[in-house]
Protein backbone atom coordinates (compact mmCIF):
# COMPACT_ATOMS: atom_id res chain seq x y z
CA UNK A 1 0.00 0.00 0.00
CA UNK A 2 1.32 3.56 -1.15
CA UNK A 3 -0.54 5.44 1.13
CA UNK A 4 1.25 6.57 4.40
CA UNK A 5 -0.19 7.10 8.01
CA UNK A 6 -0.25 10.74 7.12
CA UNK A 7 -2.75 10.30 4.31
CA UNK A 8 -4.43 7.78 6.33
CA UNK A 9 -4.97 10.06 9.26
CA UNK A 10 -5.48 12.99 6.69
CA UNK A 11 -8.50 11.26 5.43
CA UNK A 12 -9.92 10.13 8.52
CA UNK A 13 -9.67 13.78 9.99
CA UNK A 14 -11.70 14.94 6.96
CA UNK A 15 -14.28 12.40 7.92
CA UNK A 16 -14.36 13.28 11.41
CA UNK A 17 -14.96 17.21 10.92
CA UNK A 18 -17.70 16.23 8.35
CA UNK A 19 -19.52 13.58 10.75
CA UNK A 20 -19.04 16.70 13.72
CA UNK A 21 -20.52 18.99 11.20
CA UNK A 22 -23.24 17.06 11.01
CA UNK A 23 -23.55 16.49 14.58
CA UNK A 24 -24.13 19.96 15.42
CA UNK A 25 -26.46 20.56 12.28
CA UNK A 26 -28.56 17.76 14.83
CA UNK A 27 -28.11 20.07 18.07
CA UNK A 28 -28.65 23.09 16.78
CA UNK A 29 -32.45 22.70 14.91
CA UNK A 30 -33.69 21.49 18.32
CA UNK A 31 -31.92 24.13 20.62
CA UNK A 32 -33.44 26.52 18.13
CA UNK A 33 -36.91 25.53 18.82
CA UNK A 34 -36.42 25.93 22.73
CA UNK A 35 -35.08 29.25 22.28
CA UNK A 36 -38.50 30.45 20.49
CA UNK A 37 -40.34 28.64 23.27
CA UNK A 38 -38.66 30.31 25.52
CA UNK A 39 -39.18 33.76 23.84
CA UNK A 40 -42.68 32.67 23.43
CA UNK A 41 -42.80 32.40 27.41
CA UNK A 42 -41.53 35.79 27.73
CA UNK A 43 -44.19 37.38 25.79
CA UNK A 44 -47.15 35.48 27.65
CA UNK A 45 -45.47 36.79 30.70
CA UNK A 46 -45.55 40.43 29.21
CA UNK A 47 -49.01 40.10 27.41
CA UNK A 48 -50.23 39.02 31.17
CA UNK A 49 -48.66 42.07 33.04
CA UNK A 50 -50.38 44.37 30.60
CA UNK A 51 -53.50 42.84 30.58
CA UNK A 52 -53.17 43.23 34.23
CA UNK A 53 -52.43 46.89 33.85
CA UNK A 54 -55.26 47.41 31.49
CA UNK A 55 -57.68 45.86 33.86
CA UNK A 56 -56.24 47.97 37.03
CA UNK A 57 -56.74 50.85 35.11
CA UNK A 58 -60.51 50.63 34.06
CA UNK A 59 -61.30 49.72 37.59
CA UNK A 60 -59.76 53.10 38.39
CA UNK A 61 -61.54 55.08 35.59
CA UNK A 62 -64.42 52.85 37.00
CA UNK A 63 -63.90 54.38 40.42
CA UNK A 64 -63.72 58.21 39.30
CA UNK A 65 -66.48 57.44 37.31
CA UNK A 66 -68.58 56.31 40.37
CA UNK A 67 -67.30 58.93 42.51
CA UNK A 68 -67.78 61.58 40.05
CA UNK A 69 -71.88 60.42 39.98
CA UNK A 70 -71.81 60.26 43.61
CA UNK A 71 -70.45 64.10 43.93
CA UNK A 72 -73.54 65.02 40.75
CA UNK A 73 -75.83 63.29 43.30
CA UNK A 74 -74.70 65.74 46.30
CA UNK A 75 -74.52 68.64 44.06
CA UNK A 76 -78.09 68.32 43.15
CA UNK A 77 -79.18 67.61 46.71
CA UNK A 78 -77.33 70.90 47.75
CA UNK A 79 -79.18 73.06 45.26
CA UNK A 80 -82.42 71.51 46.69
CA UNK A 81 -81.09 72.72 50.09
CA UNK A 82 -80.09 76.83 49.06
CA UNK A 83 -83.75 76.72 47.61
CA UNK A 84 -84.63 76.08 50.82
CA UNK A 85 -82.04 78.40 52.74
CA UNK A 86 -83.31 79.97 56.28
CA UNK A 87 -81.05 82.64 56.08
CA UNK A 88 -78.49 84.75 54.00
CA UNK A 89 -75.52 82.96 55.99
CA UNK A 90 -76.62 79.85 55.18
CA UNK A 91 -77.40 80.73 51.60
CA UNK A 92 -74.01 81.78 51.15
CA UNK A 93 -72.35 78.69 53.29
CA UNK A 94 -74.51 75.88 50.66
CA UNK A 95 -73.25 78.34 47.80
CA UNK A 96 -69.74 78.23 48.44
CA UNK A 97 -70.01 74.64 49.16
CA UNK A 98 -71.45 73.85 45.64
CA UNK A 99 -68.94 76.07 44.48
CA UNK A 100 -66.41 73.94 45.36
CA UNK A 101 -67.56 70.55 44.70
CA UNK A 102 -68.38 71.73 41.39
CA UNK A 103 -64.78 72.73 40.97
CA UNK A 104 -63.28 69.73 42.19
CA UNK A 105 -65.96 67.69 39.43
CA UNK A 106 -64.47 69.51 36.82
CA UNK A 107 -61.13 68.10 38.47
CA UNK A 108 -62.44 64.75 38.19
CA UNK A 109 -63.91 64.77 34.99
CA UNK A 110 -60.15 65.89 33.73
CA UNK A 111 -58.53 63.01 35.45
CA UNK A 112 -60.89 60.55 33.95
CA UNK A 113 -60.41 61.79 30.38
CA UNK A 114 -56.41 61.49 31.06
CA UNK A 115 -57.24 57.51 32.77
CA UNK A 116 -59.74 56.82 29.80
CA UNK A 117 -56.85 57.66 27.51
CA UNK A 118 -54.27 55.31 29.43
CA UNK A 119 -56.96 52.45 29.11
CA UNK A 120 -56.84 52.95 25.44
CA UNK A 121 -53.10 52.92 24.79
CA UNK A 122 -53.05 49.90 27.08
CA UNK A 123 -56.07 48.35 24.94
CA UNK A 124 -53.45 48.55 21.97
CA UNK A 125 -50.66 47.25 23.56
CA UNK A 126 -52.58 44.05 24.85
CA UNK A 127 -53.92 43.59 20.90
CA UNK A 128 -49.77 44.03 19.98
CA UNK A 129 -48.49 41.84 22.68
CA UNK A 130 -51.37 39.39 21.26
CA UNK A 131 -50.21 39.24 17.66
CA UNK A 132 -46.47 38.89 18.09
CA UNK A 133 -47.48 35.85 20.06
CA UNK A 134 -49.65 34.59 17.67
CA UNK A 135 -46.91 35.61 15.18
CA UNK A 136 -44.02 33.75 17.40
CA UNK A 137 -46.33 30.70 17.82
CA UNK A 138 -46.74 29.90 13.95
CA UNK A 139 -42.94 30.63 13.50
CA UNK A 140 -42.10 28.21 16.09
CA UNK A 141 -44.27 25.78 14.65
CA UNK A 142 -43.05 26.06 11.17
CA UNK A 143 -39.31 25.95 12.43
CA UNK A 144 -40.04 22.60 14.98
CA UNK A 145 -41.59 20.97 11.74
CA UNK A 146 -38.82 22.29 9.57
CA UNK A 147 -36.43 20.74 12.27
CA UNK A 148 -38.22 17.22 12.54
CA UNK A 149 -38.28 17.22 8.99
CA UNK A 150 -34.24 16.89 7.98
CA UNK A 151 -33.37 14.87 11.09
CA UNK A 152 -33.58 11.75 9.14
CA UNK A 153 -31.66 12.62 6.63
CA UNK A 154 -29.03 13.90 9.02
CA UNK A 155 -29.27 10.53 10.73
CA UNK A 156 -28.28 8.71 7.60
CA UNK A 157 -25.63 10.79 6.88
CA UNK A 158 -24.12 10.57 10.72
CA UNK A 159 -25.27 6.68 10.38
CA UNK A 160 -23.03 6.64 6.64
CA UNK A 161 -20.02 8.90 7.99
CA UNK A 162 -19.35 6.37 11.03
CA UNK A 163 -19.51 3.68 8.66
CA UNK A 164 -16.82 5.23 6.47
CA UNK A 165 -14.98 6.36 9.35
CA UNK A 166 -15.06 2.52 10.31
CA UNK A 167 -13.49 1.21 7.46
CA UNK A 168 -10.83 3.96 7.27
CA UNK A 169 -9.58 2.76 10.85
CA UNK A 170 -9.10 -0.38 10.13
CA UNK A 171 -6.55 0.60 7.73
CA UNK A 172 -4.34 2.20 10.56
CA UNK A 173 -1.74 0.08 11.61
CA UNK A 174 -2.05 -1.85 15.20
CA UNK A 175 0.95 -0.16 16.53
CA UNK A 176 -0.64 3.14 15.66
CA UNK A 177 -4.38 2.32 16.64
CA UNK A 178 -4.35 2.69 20.30
CA UNK A 179 -3.07 6.04 20.61
CA UNK A 180 -5.08 6.70 17.92
CA UNK A 181 -8.51 5.21 19.56
CA UNK A 182 -7.83 7.34 22.95
CA UNK A 183 -7.55 10.78 20.99
CA UNK A 184 -10.50 9.90 19.13
CA UNK A 185 -12.79 8.66 21.66
CA UNK A 186 -11.77 11.92 24.19
CA UNK A 187 -11.53 14.63 21.51
CA UNK A 188 -13.53 13.32 17.88
CA UNK A 189 -12.31 15.39 15.02
CA UNK A 190 -10.50 17.69 17.98
CA UNK A 191 -8.17 14.56 17.99
CA UNK A 192 -6.13 15.64 14.70
CA UNK A 193 -4.52 18.45 13.59
CA UNK A 194 -2.91 19.26 10.18
CA UNK A 195 0.64 20.92 10.04
CA UNK A 196 0.47 23.64 7.62
CA UNK A 197 4.05 25.30 6.67
CA UNK A 198 5.59 23.81 10.10
CA UNK A 199 2.82 25.17 12.11
CA UNK A 200 0.46 23.09 13.83
CA UNK A 201 -3.20 23.81 13.04
CA UNK A 202 -4.66 23.35 16.24
CA UNK A 203 -2.19 25.72 18.59
CA UNK A 204 -0.33 27.74 15.67
CA UNK A 205 2.94 26.72 17.58
CA UNK A 206 5.62 26.27 15.39
CA UNK A 207 6.95 22.23 15.16
CA UNK A 208 10.57 21.14 16.06
CA UNK A 209 12.41 21.34 12.69
CA UNK A 210 12.87 17.33 13.01
CA UNK A 211 9.33 16.82 14.17
CA UNK A 212 8.30 18.27 11.06
CA UNK A 213 10.39 16.51 8.98
CA UNK A 214 9.18 13.54 10.23
CA UNK A 215 5.44 14.56 9.60
CA UNK A 216 5.85 15.83 6.13
CA UNK A 217 7.66 12.31 5.16
CA UNK A 218 4.27 10.69 6.06
CA UNK A 219 4.60 10.21 10.35
CA UNK A 220 1.88 10.58 12.41
CA UNK A 221 3.06 12.39 15.77
CA UNK A 222 1.92 14.47 18.69
CA UNK A 223 2.24 18.13 18.93
CA UNK A 224 4.56 18.58 21.81
CA UNK A 225 2.14 21.85 22.53
CA UNK A 226 -1.67 20.48 22.00
CA UNK A 227 -1.30 17.01 22.52
CA UNK A 228 -3.13 16.59 18.93
CA UNK A 229 -2.06 13.82 16.59
CA UNK A 230 0.03 15.88 13.88
CA UNK A 231 -0.24 14.69 10.20
CA UNK A 232 1.25 16.76 7.25
CA UNK A 233 -1.11 19.07 4.93
CA UNK A 234 -1.66 16.60 2.00
CA UNK A 235 -0.74 19.68 -0.73
CA UNK A 236 1.98 20.27 0.52
CA UNK A 237 3.74 16.47 0.72
ZN1 LIG B 1 -0.43 21.90 18.54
Amino acid sequence: MNKTIGDLVAEIHQLHLQLREVQEQMERGPKQVKARQQAIQQKLADLEAQKQKHKALRIAVDQKSLQLKSNEAKIGDLRVKLNQAASNREFDIIRAQIDADTMANSVLEDEILDALEKVDAAQISVRQLEEAVAAAKVEETRLAAETEGVIPGLEKRITELQQALATAELDLPPDFMLSYRRMAQAYGAGALAEVEGNICSSCYVALPTQLAVQIRAGQVLFCKTCGRLLYACREAT
